[in-house]
């Protein structure tokens, strides 16, 4: 029988942790399987792509789990009452193909992006980094700020969305956080002294959220919301002027900000950061950015991290997802003992 985990089961499952502490370990196992690159099976996702948005897969696996993930990205969801980013996904062993866990995953993803972005940052905002500006307050934000401050130490939010309701349910959420929260008038006000600049905006569109000017040296730019051809937020111009890290440049040069670049633009791989093969932030001065898409192996990590807070536990629903027929190879008997119990109702 399979693991399922249901958006009400993870969401008692985070309270009980704590989603700092969510984070943080999903944090740990990200950096710990990031760190042994070369045992991953990798690819770029497979993307369907519509007027409206996107629908993709997500797959990666090592020699013992293999996991995928759908995920879908429509801005324009949100006006039908519906996430802009859903998705559910599969850890499965190796040995058998079995499936152990079906889980939410919308929840997760944000959990895990929030864990990664925080984590490239480590490696590459200015140590004393306390002030972080966010640009697009949605569905990412809160767990962004969170993941920020438990890795980084950010007390101060300066923040931007071009919907005021949406920068009113963000400071409701935070509101017994401790944090320090800036409502800025515009976006350049929003970046305006911040040390960290996060954008996490939904736009299928080449937009331009940061402009060349509003970037001065030292920052370190979190570019989540530019993850999908034709879907920018960055002006090409600050890309040309920082230090790009990477998850996947297979993906990230068909998803990400560096889309609007050359095909060799340099960029640098985060896991050869994290192996300490690759340098991270070099001077105070530099400006670094962390060019997100979302890869597989964040999604297994995140997954193997649920899977190993819940293993042994006798309280979770399980599926019977996979038949289990008294002898595999009859499986015609499941219809058959059926049809004779129909036959016999008759
Ligand atoms: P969401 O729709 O819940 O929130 C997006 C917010 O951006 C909204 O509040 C909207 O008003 C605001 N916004 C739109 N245009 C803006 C602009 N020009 N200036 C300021 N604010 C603006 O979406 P979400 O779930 O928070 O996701 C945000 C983005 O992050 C999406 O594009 C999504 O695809 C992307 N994403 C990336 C990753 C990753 O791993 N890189 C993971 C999850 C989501």
């Amino acid at each position: 029988m399979t693991i399922y985990m249901g958006v009400e089961d993870l969401c008692r499952l985070v309270e009980q942790v704590g989603v700092e502490p969510f984070i943080l370990g999903i944090a740990d196992r990200i950096e710990s399987d990031f760190r042994r690159w070369e045992a991953f099976d990798k690819a770029p996702r497979y993307a369907s792509h519509s007027p409206d948005g996107v629908i993709e897969l997500m797959p990666a696996a090592d020699r013992a789990r293999f996991s995928f993930k759908y995920v879908n990205g429509h801005p324009k969801n949100t006006k039908l009452g519906l996430q802009t980013v859903a998705a559910f996904g599969v850890l499965a062993n190796v040995d058998t193909g079995y499936p152990v866990l079906l889980s939410e995953m919308t929840l997760l993803t944000a959990l895990r992006t929030a864990a990664t972005s925080a984590l490239a940052a480590r490696y590459l905002a200015r140590r004393n980094s306390r002030t972080m500006a966010i640009i697009g307050l949605g569905a990412q934000s809160e767990f962004q700020a969170i993941g920020f401050r438990a890795m980084l130490g950010i007390e101060r939010l300066q923040v931007w969305d071009v919907d005021p309701a949406a920068t009113a349910k963000f400071r409701v959420n935070l509101a017994d956080q401790g944090f320090e929260i800036v409502a800025a008038a515009s976006a350049p006000e929003a970046v305006l002294g911040a040390d960290v600049v996060t954008t996490v905006t939904a736009d299928k569109a080449q937009a331009t959220i940061l402009s060349d000017n509003m970037i001065g040296a030292g920052i370190h730019i979190n570019a989540v919301g530019g993850d999908c051809p034709g879907k920018t937020e960055l002006a090409p111009a600050i890309l040309s002027r920082g230090t790009v890290f990477v998850e996947y440049p297979e993906q990230t040069r068909i998803e990400g900000e560096i889309q609007q670049m050359p095909a060799d633009f340099p960029v640098t791989e985060l896991w050869r950061v994290f192996v300490g093969e690759a340098a991270g932030r070099r001077t105070a001065d530099e400006i670094t950015i962390f060019d997100s898409v979302g890869f597989g192996i964040e999604d297994f990590s995140a997954l193997s991290y649920l899977h190993e807070l819940i293993e042994g536990r006798e309280d979770l629903r399980r599926l019977d997802l996979i038949v289990e027929p008294n002898d595999p190879r009859d499986l015609f008997s499941l219809v058959a003992r059926r049809r004779t119990v129909q036959q016999q109702a008759a």
